[in-house]
């Protein structure tokens, strides 16, 4: 184990990837190694930007990492990129995780790609997606990408494991009240509008909508450190547009954070709602699967069901089995 450890903190990629391997695989007794590894790790764990990508299938999102990745890497950081895609264990992996996404990137030495774990639930794959960015940290890569796509839940949970979380958007109004009415535009601290070039004109008509719309929206967390117009940019990632004042408005909201303490205060959030998190998934699995639970669990679901007990009854009587049989 100590052998992978020293060989991962090197930073070779293929220690990284066989980790990450570890941590994703459900055998008990990879379990207890990955915690292994992932303690003897964790001190060098921390020191990345850790930022969260998202955006709807077709809005760019493989297309802006590949040119903002290749920036970064000219500029002399190490990226890493890793995907939460719930709908992988359904679809097989159809809008994350393709191979043939950034593909210059995933040939350099100096970035490192790796696709969502291709089973589990969103809590079970965000879950390992965090332990993945510890390892990569680990590892030496200094920029850490999560990606995602924004059809669900997934932001949020992108939002909760990321320093800076980047929403990307088409140049059309449509999509923009969408993310408005999901609140997704709240939690995003940039919203970058991909494929400029298409249509200036309607570029410059969406950035506009988006910032009033966010100045509508208010005095949210992120407004403190950034203002509304500060938090919307247009780019093209397929020409490479805008990318560089893109990193500069990362790079001044980072600052701001850091100077303020909110960003310190965020990843002590981040750990302890983490930890809370695993705790509730940890019980919940230890109550469905303590002996004679299950028996009970689906009578008292009857009759919850067909309105003979009350929910909140139901849940102490359930909770007070489990504790006598713990
Ligand atoms: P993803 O599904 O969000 O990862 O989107 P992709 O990166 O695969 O991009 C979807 C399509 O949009 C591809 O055909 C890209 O070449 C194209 N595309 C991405 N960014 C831009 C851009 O800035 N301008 C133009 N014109 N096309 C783009």
């Amino acid at each position: 184990m100590s052998d992978l450890a020293e060989r991962l903190k090197s930073g070779e990629r293929r220690a990284l990837a066989k980790a990450i391997t570890l941590v994703e695989s459900t055998r008990v007794d990879h379990r207890e190694q990955a915690d292994a590894l992932l303690t003897e790790l964790m001190p060098g764990t921390g020191g990345a930007l850790r930022l969260g990508i998202s955006g709807v299938p077709g809005v760019g999102k493989s297309t802006f990492i590949e040119a903002f990745g290749l920036l970064l890497l000219e500029r002399g950081h190490r990226v890493a990129v890793l995907a939460v895609d719930p709908s992988s264990s359904l679809s097989g992996g159809a809008i994350l995780g393709d191979k043939t996404r950034m593909e210059k990137l995933s040939m350099d030495p100096r970035a490192f790609i790796r696709p969502s774990p291709s089973s589990g639930t969103l809590g079970g794959v965000a879950e390992k997606t965090r332990e993945a960015l510890l390892l990569c940290e680990a590892a030496g890569f200094d920029i850490v990408i999560v990606e995602t796509v924004g059809v669900g839940q997934s932001e949020t949970a992108v939002a909760g494991m990321t320093d800076l979380y980047l929403l990307l958007q088409l140049p059309n109004a449509g999509d923009d009240l969408q993310a408005i009415k999901k609140g997704v535009m709240e939690l995003a601290d940039l919203i970058v509008i991909n494929k400029a070039d298409i249509d200036p004109a309607a570029a410059m008509r969406a950035q506009a909508q988006i910032t009033s719309a966010l100045r509508l929206l208010g005095s949210g967390r992120m407004a403190e450190h950034a203002s509304a117009l500060q938090r919307v940019l247009q780019v093209s990632a397929l020409k490479a547009d805008g990318i560089a004042s893109l990193w500069d408005a990362i790079c001044a909201q980072r600052d701001a954070r850091r100077a303020s303490g909110a960003w310190d205060a965020k990843r002590r959030e981040q750990s302890l709602a983490w930890m809370w998190e695993r705790i509730q998934a940890g019980l919940r699995h230890a109550f469905t699967h303590q002996p004679g639970m299950a028996a009970r669990l689906e009578a008292t679901t009857a009759e919850v069901r067909e309105g003979r007990t009350p929910a909140s009854t139901a849940a102490r009587q359930l909770l007070a089995a489990f504790r006598e049989s713990a």
